[in-house]
């Protein structure tokens, strides 16, 4: 039996006081796959940002690991930084979507960098998942190719020691084939380590194949949810959930 690591109820998120969300429910279990999915603007990075505590919630509930830890009303950048960074602490880890990586730096200094836990693996284990990494342990993150660079976000992540690892568009700026090749890594990661992980992805086909669920939301609001495989089965409807204001 699995059990729900992460559950949001009723969260309401946006910006300054104006929601972009409006009533999300979803929830993750352990060594899960849930795929956000929505066009461009439909609140996916919006959502993660809340859920992470680096935005504040405008309403609604966000339980991780059984205990309510949405962020209301104004907070200031940095006592925000610094929720997120107690919430990464315990588990809830996020890979935004500028990937959080550091030009000048190397791999082996993003590596070393990483503030471990108990939770957190081996060095070595996380670079048995991702080998490439290890042959470039010199190079600076700067001139990874964009898969690459994604590998060492997500080996950060990793090293993190993650119950619930969040990760905002695996596949922005990357050809079909290098994200074919990224996502079943994830897949592994929820399969090998009972991670629940929570991927906002725009390209649906291949998310929902290696999804257990997806939640696709159109303007800020779920329009359509369930297993992947039955959402497959109504690709149209998802697909149509991309385009217009029907
Ligand atoms: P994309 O796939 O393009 O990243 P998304 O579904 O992740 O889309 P969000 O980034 O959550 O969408 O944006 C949702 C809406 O919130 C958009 O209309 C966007 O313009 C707006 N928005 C995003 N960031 C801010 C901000 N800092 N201040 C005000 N509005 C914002």
């Amino acid at each position: 039996m699995t059990a729900p690591v992460l559950v949001v109820r009723g969260l309401v998120a946006g910006y300054g006081g104006v929601p972009i969300v409006h009533g999300l429910d979803l929830h993750v279990d352990e060594g899960e796959v849930v795929v956000l999915l929505g066009a461009n603007g439909a609140g996916k990075s919006t959502t993660l940002l809340t859920i992470s505590g680096l935005l504040p919630a405008l309403g609604g509930e966000i339980r991780y690991d059984g205990r309510d830890v949405a962020v209301s009303g104004r907070r200031r950048r940095r006592r925000a930084a610094a929720h997120a960074a107690g919430l990464a602490r315990s588990g809830l880890v996020h890979v935004p979507e500028d990937r959080g990586l550091f030009a000048d730096l190397t791999v082996a200094d993003h590596l070393r960098l990483t503030r471990r836990t108990d939770r957190s693996p081996s060095e070595a284990e996380v670079l048995d998942r991702f080998p490439a990494l290890r042959e470039l342990r010199g190079r600076r993150a700067g001139l990874l190719s964009g898969g690459e660079q994604q590998m060492l976000a997500v080996a950060r992540a990793l090293l993190a020691g993650p119950r619930v690892l969040m990760v905002d568009e695996l596949s922005l700026g990357l050809a079909p084939m290098v994200v074919d090749a990224l996502l079943p890594m994830l897949r592994a990661v929820a399969d090998d380590l009972g991670v629940g992980v929570l991927l906002v992805e725009q390209h649906v086909r291949m998310a929902l194949a290696v999804a257990d669920r997806a939640v696709l939301l159109r303007r800020g609001r779920v329009v359509l949810a369930g297993a992947a495989a039955e959402l497959t089965d109504q690709l149209a409807a998802v697909e149509a959930g991309y385009l217009g204001d029907a």
